[in-house]
Protein backbone atom coordinates (compact mmCIF):
# COMPACT_ATOMS: atom_id res chain seq x y z
CA UNK A 1 0.00 0.00 0.00
CA UNK A 2 1.17 3.54 -0.76
CA UNK A 3 2.08 5.59 2.35
CA UNK A 4 2.05 9.31 1.66
CA UNK A 5 5.16 10.84 2.55
CA UNK A 6 5.36 13.52 5.79
CA UNK A 7 7.95 16.10 6.81
CA UNK A 8 10.60 14.18 8.98
CA UNK A 9 10.13 13.35 13.04
CA UNK A 10 12.51 16.57 14.02
CA UNK A 11 10.17 18.96 10.83
CA UNK A 12 6.76 17.80 12.85
CA UNK A 13 8.23 19.06 16.34
CA UNK A 14 8.93 22.24 14.74
CA UNK A 15 6.14 22.53 12.75
CA UNK A 16 4.21 21.73 16.17
CA UNK A 17 5.82 23.95 18.64
CA UNK A 18 5.10 26.50 16.50
CA UNK A 19 1.32 25.70 15.57
CA UNK A 20 2.91 26.49 11.51
CA UNK A 21 -0.36 26.53 9.95
CA UNK A 22 1.03 25.98 6.55
CA UNK A 23 1.83 22.14 7.55
CA UNK A 24 -2.18 21.50 8.26
CA UNK A 25 -2.86 18.64 5.83
CA UNK A 26 0.72 17.41 5.50
CA UNK A 27 0.79 15.55 8.34
CA UNK A 28 -1.57 14.51 11.96
CA UNK A 29 -0.21 14.12 15.18
CA UNK A 30 -1.48 12.05 17.44
CA UNK A 31 -0.77 12.14 21.80
CA UNK A 32 -0.97 8.24 23.06
CA UNK A 33 -2.01 9.50 26.40
CA UNK A 34 -5.38 11.33 25.43
CA UNK A 35 -6.28 9.21 22.26
CA UNK A 36 -6.85 12.40 20.31
CA UNK A 37 -5.43 13.68 16.90
CA UNK A 38 -4.83 16.95 15.91
CA UNK A 39 -3.46 19.59 13.09
CA UNK A 40 -0.39 20.96 13.70
CA UNK A 41 -1.73 24.40 14.02
CA UNK A 42 -4.32 23.29 16.89
CA UNK A 43 -4.65 25.74 19.47
CA UNK A 44 -4.82 22.86 22.37
CA UNK A 45 -1.52 22.93 24.42
CA UNK A 46 1.14 21.35 22.91
CA UNK A 47 2.06 17.60 23.57
CA UNK A 48 5.04 16.35 24.82
CA UNK A 49 7.05 15.32 22.00
CA UNK A 50 7.64 11.60 24.00
CA UNK A 51 3.84 10.77 23.50
CA UNK A 52 3.33 11.95 20.31
CA UNK A 53 3.10 10.10 17.03
CA UNK A 54 2.79 11.45 13.41
CA UNK A 55 0.53 10.24 10.95
CA UNK A 56 0.49 11.26 7.25
CA UNK A 57 -3.49 11.29 7.17
CA UNK A 58 -6.21 11.80 9.60
CA UNK A 59 -7.84 8.44 8.24
CA UNK A 60 -4.54 6.65 9.33
CA UNK A 61 -4.53 8.55 12.58
CA UNK A 62 -8.63 7.13 13.12
CA UNK A 63 -7.69 3.85 12.22
CA UNK A 64 -4.57 3.41 14.50
CA UNK A 65 -7.62 4.03 17.32
CA UNK A 66 -7.28 7.72 17.74
CA UNK A 67 -9.99 10.25 18.02
CA UNK A 68 -10.44 13.93 16.16
CA UNK A 69 -9.69 16.98 18.51
CA UNK A 70 -12.77 19.04 18.95
CA UNK A 71 -10.99 21.85 18.62
CA UNK A 72 -8.98 21.90 15.04
CA UNK A 73 -11.36 19.05 13.27
CA UNK A 74 -8.51 17.48 11.62
CA UNK A 75 -10.99 15.11 10.33
CA UNK A 76 -12.38 17.76 7.68
CA UNK A 77 -7.92 18.93 7.13
CA UNK A 78 -8.08 19.83 3.53
CA UNK A 79 -7.03 23.27 4.42
CA UNK A 80 -3.97 23.53 2.03
CA UNK A 81 -6.32 22.54 -0.95
CA UNK A 82 -9.38 24.71 0.29
CA UNK A 83 -6.47 27.93 0.37
CA UNK A 84 -5.12 27.46 -3.09
CA UNK A 85 -8.91 27.20 -4.56
CA UNK A 86 -9.31 30.36 -2.77
CA UNK A 87 -6.72 31.64 -3.50
CA UNK A 88 -6.87 30.76 -7.63
CA UNK A 89 -10.68 31.77 -7.07
CA UNK A 90 -9.55 35.21 -5.82
CA UNK A 91 -6.64 35.64 -8.08
CA UNK A 92 -9.36 35.46 -11.18
CA UNK A 93 -12.05 37.51 -9.13
CA UNK A 94 -9.56 40.09 -9.34
CA UNK A 95 -8.95 39.73 -12.85
CA UNK A 96 -4.83 38.30 -12.23
CA UNK A 97 -3.03 36.00 -14.17
CA UNK A 98 -0.23 34.12 -13.34
CA UNK A 99 0.69 35.26 -9.86
CA UNK A 100 3.69 33.85 -8.69
CA UNK A 101 3.34 33.78 -4.75
ZN1 LIG B 1 -6.61 19.73 17.96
Amino acid sequence: MLQPNIPSPTLCDHARAAKDSRFDGLFFTAVRTTGIYCRPACPAPTPKQSKVTYFPTAAAAATAGYRHCLRCRPELALGWVRDAANSVAGDKARGEKNVVR
